[in-house]
Order: structure tokens, then sequence, then C-alpha cells
């Protein structure tokens, strides 16, 4: 039997407008497709190409300047009231706290004024009931933390009374909050398995510090920080001198990202009277074109967003952070054991078979990606050994064209992960004009998070993209960091920060300055 199939898909690849196009024609019969033809196949569903960039490039700076314009856009670009970031000189001793999923972290950091700091820490977990009791208990037990974490480490500071003497903490809380003022932010939902509905509506920072001030603790909340600009502020005091960073980046479970802005730009506040040129704004890009205008959507994209607890948003952060990949991943690998039909003489992956595992959604963690991707041993021991134990596959897998077939796909999504992270970051760099002010000037960008640290060559697939939008010469000014630990020494940082603007008698709060109130 010969015939002529004809496969569509709706990615639209070189032509946004087009929603549906030929993905491939062929013969079969005489001309049956290989399982590495059909793995091609749909590797290639996943091309984004530099025309591809430049477009989303020129919309991801659309929609931050209509972010920096309203109060209600999708992608927030949500003002911080951190001025700026340090440059490495800072010194003292600042308190943190984070709490954002099972454990809850305090530390205490000791900057050394030259880019290096001591750190100590003491880390428990959160009792499952006091994720979901009331708010009067959860940080009456963080302050308990606190309190038995300065009885050990900072007995001396008991005596103190003035509050300048007392220990500056940056807050870093993981959860969706409206932020108002460098210390103050109201709880919007709770997330990861906390609920606590008396706090909801509630400005985090005040809860805190009333159960601080319950216990008489030596402390003050200085500082609410989001986890990307404690990434920031970490690797901007970790840099080397001389080296100004303007992003921090994180590409962990999600992906989202902070930059310094000049205060001009940011239209939606108002004009202060003591106005710092810069601010430093978390952009919340995960939400960026959930109006799908430029990002690609293969059928698994589409598939995993039908699945997902929030159909239609986060649409950016669905294609590049850790939490999907695994799942998108899957799709691919299920179509493609059910790719041919078997009467026309196709192949399909694993003869066919599927295992519960591959069956089950979000079954598949990101770091199966990274170790299939990685494996350059002719053999493929390792995609052979993940392919068995990770996703509960044995049939087909003496032949190595099942085990290219699977790390095709998987090098092909984490290769489009990458390429598409470089959208963000080619907008806020062009935006900011910093690698146009001089032919010398650099810029730098402090990143977090698992899937830009242990994917195999993350940071390398960002910076060809970079290349293919900015050019080579721009890409070469550019330097990476990873910023570890920025809800330790990072939000050590935001509370030093706070603690020298409100002493400079700045004093920013959203109350006073946002535009059209009422709407915050
Ligand atoms: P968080 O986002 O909570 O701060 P991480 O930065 O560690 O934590 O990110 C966790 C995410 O990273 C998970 O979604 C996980 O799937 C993914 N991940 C974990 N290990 C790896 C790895 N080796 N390679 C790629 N992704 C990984
Ligand atoms: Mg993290």
């Amino acid at each position: 039997m010969s015939g002529l199939v004809v496969r569509y898909s709706s990615s639209p690849r070189s032509d946004p407008a087009c929603q549906i196009h030929l993905s491939h024609i062929y013969l079969t019969g005489g001309n049956k497709m290989t399982l590495l033809e059909e793995a091609q196949r749909v590797a290639d569903e996943f091309e984004f190409t530099s025309e591809q960039l430049k477009t989303a490039v020129v919309e991801f700076r659309r929609l931050m300047d209509l972010g920096l314009k309203n109060n209600d856009e999708a992608m927030t670009m949500i003002p911080t009231f951190v001025s700026d970031v340090p440059t490495g000189t800072e010194k003292g001793t600042f308190l943190a706290l984070d709490i954002g999923g099972t454990n809850l972290r305090v530390c205490s950091i000791h900057l050394q004024g030259d880019g290096t700091f001591h750190l100590v820490q003491s880390k428990s977990a959160i009792p499952k009931a006091m994720m979901i009791g009331s708010s009067h208990d959860l940080f009456s037990f963080i302050a308990e933390r606190i309190e038995s974490f300065i009885r050990e480490h900072h007995e001396d500071k008991f005596d103190c009374t003035e509050p300048e003497h007392m220990l500056q903490l940056g807050f870093t809380f993981s959860f969706p909050v409206n932020q108002t003022a460098v210390n103050k932010g109201v709880v919007l939902r709770w997330t990861k398995g906390f609920n606590i509905p008396d706090a909801v509506g509630v400005d985090v920072v005040d809860l805190l510090q009333r159960a601080i001030d319950a216990k008489s603790l030596p402390v003050k909340v200085a500082a609410l920080v989001n986890d990307t600009v404690g990434a920031l502020m970490a690797r901007a005091y970790a840099a080397p001198k001389g080296t100004e960073s303007l992003i921090g980046a994180i590409f962990g479970t999600g992906t989202n990202g902070a930059y310094v802005e000049n205060m001009e730009n940011v239209h939606k506040l108002e004009k202060a009277e003591h106005q710092t040129p810069t601010m430093v704004i978390n952009t919340e890009w995960g939400a960026f074109d959930n109006a799908m205008r430029v990002l690609p959507a293969t059928p698994y994209d589409n598939a995993l967003d039908h699945a997902s607890v929030n159909p239609g948003y986060q649409m950016y952060e669905k294609r590049i952070s850790g939490m999907f990949l695994g799942e998108i991943f899957r799709q691919a690998i299920i179509s493609l054991t059910t790719a041919s039909d078997p009467g026309m003489g196709g192949a399909s992956l694993f003869n066919g078979e599927a295992s519960k595992q591959l069956n089950l959604p979000f079954s598949l963690d990101t770091s199966v990606l990274s170790a299939i991707s990685e494996d350059e041993s002719p053999d493929l021991a390792t995609v052979k050994k993940v392919v068995q134990e990770q996703l509960g596959v044995s049939a087909g897998l003496e032949a190595i064209e099942t085990l290219q077939a699977v790390q095709l796909v998987s090098r092909a999504i984490g290769r489009r992960a990458a390429r598409l992270s470089a959208i963000a970051l080619c907008a806020i760099i062009s935006a900011s004009g910093r690698l146009s002010s001089s032919p010398t000037s650099k810029v730098d960008i402090g990143v977090d998070g698992s899937v830009v640290e242990f994917y195999p060559n993350f940071e390398e697939m960002v910076r060809e993209a970079i290349r293919e939008v900015l050019g080579e010469e721009k890409e070469g000014r550019l330097t990476f960091g990873l910023a570890k630990d920025g809800s330790g020494v990072g939000a050590a940082l935001c509370a030093l920060m706070a603690r020298k603007q409100q002493e400079m008698g700045i004093r920013y709060s959203a109350d006073e300055l946002l535009k059209e109130k009422g709407e915050i």
C-alpha cells in the first residue's frame, strides 16, 4: 500500500499569522519513515528561528513598556522600591528569613565589604498544621525560630533597645504579594500547599513584625524580598570589581527576572521628591505573551496548557521552566510511541508501548531531560538507564535508534527553552541601552535555578540566541554569574539597601506614588 500522508501541526513556525501549516509530507509504503526521521520531525517542531526571536524581543519590549505604564497588565512590572544594586563594598551584619516551600530558613550574613560574606543559618521544616492554620500560629512559630537563632548567634543584641541598632532583617516570601513599599506587601493568595485564609489581604511584613515584637526580639523587618531581586542583589555584590549587574534571572521551578530600570521610564509611579534615578523592577516575565502573538505552540505545549491548573496563563514560563519541561517531553515522547500506523509500515518508539509512568501527567522531572541530553557516550548508556528507570520503559531499547530518538527530542526541548529565555534578556539589555553607551561597556546578569545551573550548555545556548539578536560583538560584552543564595545574602542586601534609603530620606511607597489611586 502506498499513499500520500499529510501531517498538520498547529505550530506557526516561519509565519506567525499562519495557524496551520504543513509540517511534513511523506510517502508511505516504499519510503516509510524511520524512527529517527519521526523523532527529527518532532524535534523540528521545537525550532525557534532567528526571525521569530527578533520578533519576540520587539513584543517583549512592547509589553515591558505597557507594564511600566499601567497597573493591570499581565506582565506586571512590579516596582520593588529598592533603588539600586549594591557595589560589593557594603559591610555589616544582617538577618535573612526565607519561607517559600517546605523549609523555613533563618540566616545571619556578615558582609565583609569586598564581595565576600560569612553566613550562618538554621533550617527547620514547617509543620504541616502551620501551613493551613491561622496566621497567628504560623508567624508565632517563625518568631520562635528567629528567637532561638538569635539566642545562639547574636545573644548580645538582646540588650539593644534602640531600633537603629537592632538586627535588620530581609524577608524572602515566595508567595504572590502586592508589594507597595520596600517593607510592605499584601498577600494575594497562598500556593504550594499553604492555605491561611486570614492572612490574605494583609501586610505580611506587619504580621511578621507583630510576632517578633510579641517576643520582644531585637529585630526590625526592613525589606520584603522577591527571589529574583535577591538574585540580582546577591550577584551585584559578588560580581568582579567594575562589573555592574543589570538583571537577576531565575530559571528554576518557574522563571522570572528583575532588573534596574530608570525611574523616568516607570510611568505608573508619580515623581517623588527625593527620587533616585533608578529602581529595581520585578518583571513577572513568566506571564509574557499570554496572548500567544509570538510564542511557539506545538501540540505538546497545547496539551500541557490544557492539563495545567491555569490554562492560558504563564505561557512563557510553561515553555521554559523546570516545572513544565518534563511534561512537554512526556507529551512529545508519547506522540512518538503512537507516531505511525503499523499497518502502513512506520516505526514507533518503544515498539508502540507506553509505560504506566509515561502515561501519568507531570510524572517526569526536568532533571530527566538534563541527564538524557548530556549523554555523549557512543552507546548512550545513560539515556538507556534513564529511560528504563525514569520512564519505566524497556521495549525497543536494544536499538540505538530508540535512544537517539529520545535524545533528539529531549535536546530540542531544552534548546528551545534556552532560546526563549534569550527573549527576555535581549529585550531588557537593549531597552537599557547599556551596551550602546560605550563600545567597552559591559552588562552582567545574575542567574539562579536548577535549569540554568544543571541543564547541559544552557548558558551557551542562551548566548547563541543572544548573538543572533544583538550580534556577536555585544554578546561578547555580557557576563553571566550564578547568583547563589539570593534568599540569604540577597535578602540581607535588600535590608541594607532599605536602611540606606531610609537614612537618605527616601521613603518610597506605592500608596504615595502609584498613579490611578484605588487600583493598587
Ligand atoms: P526553586 O525553583 O524552588 O528555587 P530549583 O531552582 O532547584 O528550585 O528548581 C527546581 C526545578 O528545577 C524543578 O522543577 C526541577 O524539575 C528542575 N530541576 C531539578 N534538577 C534539575 C536538573 N538537573 N536539570 C534541570 N532541571 C532540574
Ligand atoms: Mg530558587
